[in-house]
């Protein structure tokens, strides 16, 4: 977020038949401000254009200022396209957090992913956990001026000296203030703990969830979410991964407190993680625990979800023969409820096979269960030799956002030309998967 001075942001396209395009602004045009507002960021430029009557004040390519008018509806756009989305650059996170997955991550992957956001901008345009602690307090004025709202946190800890020691950096402790400020500001907040056994867990726990619940009801949720560790932790702080008894003791200390939250408040707003469940070997709890799935990106709740999407799904559908075979591939933490459900869907349409295949994650290392991190040749190695049928699906969430490629390079076409089978992505919902395993039928 660009604070103090003002610059101007480049306009790097107009969109065709947009206002933008009827008053004859052009690329290259700088964005100086908007009813008189400067611009420095995307935060400025949407918050500025909600307005009907806008006047904008640019310089042109040759460095002459000129002055438009724009009547537009309220919220409408009005056709501007920056280099950058953010029109500044993305700033990356000032900690050293002792459980951070990108110092996990093996050498050689492309650069973008060892690239660390903590950028209050990507929270509140798409919904990115920050830490505060690289927020200044002009930058969490123009917060509640703007009103943005929800703010998703990683908070860790509600105390403040572990804070300071989990992230390694001297100003984690007191950037909690921020929590505060914005609660009484009324804006809402989504938290995540990241636990780490024996570090923030146990009585640090409680202290948290005791805290965060005292700013109920800005703060809607807490998810509870357990440290990722890969193979690659040389030279990193020692950590342990999450046993079947301390992950059951989570789940107790959320329970409990939940528990007593729901006596004065009617609702719960702490959650662990479903690793924590799979982990424990507990029973996950069904859709209606959830409350509308406040923290399904932390993996809270989607094991539920899919099961519910996916049996209301199956049964509507009304085909009861169908002559297809087909390999899901899907990550060792999902592989129990996936194989459950293709066999519920075999179970109803006859001549449908399902092949479900756990994918062992080869690159990361054994205790990286979820399918999200699997990359090309993890797939390539789990089906290799087997009859996949006449397509291969892989899960949803393994390719990065542009939807070509995995976390190894390989892209959708390399994997399926190795492989020698069609091979599709399967969508997020149980209706997604329902038809995939049935040829979108
Ligand atoms: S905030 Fe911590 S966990 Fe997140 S990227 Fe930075 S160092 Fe890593």
């Amino acid at each position: 977020m660009s604070s103090g001075e003002s610059m101007a942001v480049t306009i790097s396209r107009i969109v065709r038949g947009s206002f933008a395009e009827k008053k004859r602004i052009n690329a290259g045009d700088k964005l100086i401000s908007i009813n008189g507002n400067s611009i420095n960021d995307v935060l400025d430029y949407r918050f500025y254009l909600n307005e009907k009557k806008l006047v904008l004040a640019l310089e042109t390519a040759e460095g002459k200022s000129k002055l438009v008018l724009i009547r537009k509806g309220e919220f409408e756009d009005i056709g501007l396209e920056f280099e950058t989305y953010l029109m500044d650059k993305q700033r990356s996170c000032k900690n050293k957090c002792i459980f951070c997955f990108i110092d996990q991550l093996p050498k050689g992957l492309r650069k973008s992913l060892y690239f660390k956001d903590d950028d209050s901008r990507l929270s509140f345009l798409f919904g990115n956990y920050i830490t505060l602690t690289n927020l200044t307090d002009s930058e969490a004025e123009r917060i509640i001026r703007m009103h943005i709202s929800p703010v998703n946190v990683s908070v860790q800890t509600m105390n403040p000296e572990l804070r300071v020691k989990m992230m390694a950096n001297p100003k984690a402790g007191e950037s909690l203030k921020y929590l505060k400020r914005f609660a009484d500001a009324g804006i809402a907040l989504n938290t995540q703990l990241v636990l780490c056994p024996g570090i923030n867990d146990g009585a640090e726990l409680e202290r948290s969830l005791d805290e965060l619940s005292q700013l109920y009801p800005a703060v809607q949720s807490i998810a509870a979410v357990p440290v990722g560790l890969s193979e690659h932790r040389e030279g990193l702080y020692p950590l342990e991964p999450y046993t079947k008894e301390t992950a059951g003791e989570v789940i107790d200390i959320i329970d409990r407190f939940n528990e007593k939250f729901r006596k004065t408040h009617g609702e719960i707003i702490a959650y662990a993680a479903d690793e924590f469940y799979l982990k424990a070997q507990r029973e996950m709890p069904d859709e209606d625990y959830y409350n509308g799935f406040p923290q399904l990106e932390n993996g809270v709740g989607m094991w539920a979800l899919l099961k519910s999407e996916f049996e209301s799904a199956l049964s509507e559908f009304t085909l009861t023969e169908l002559d297809r075979k087909v390999t899901v591939v899907t990550g060792e933490a999902a592989y129990p409820l996936i194989k459950e459900l293709a066999e519920s869907a075999e179970k109803k349409i006859k001549g449908l096979t399902v092949q479900v295949v756990p994918a062992k994650n080869r690159l990361l290392g054994s205790m990286i269960t979820v399918s999200g991190l699997l990359c090309g040749a993890d797939i390539a190695a789990a089906v290799e030799g087997l009859d996949m049928g006449e397509e291969l699906i892989i899960p949803p969430n393994c390719l990065r956002s542009e939807g070509d490629m995995f976390l190894d390079d390989m892209t959708v076409e390399e994997l399926s030309d190795k492989l020698g089978i069609r091979v599709t992505q399967n969508g997020s919902s149980g209706e997604d998967l329902l038809s995939a395993l049935t040829g979108g039928i």
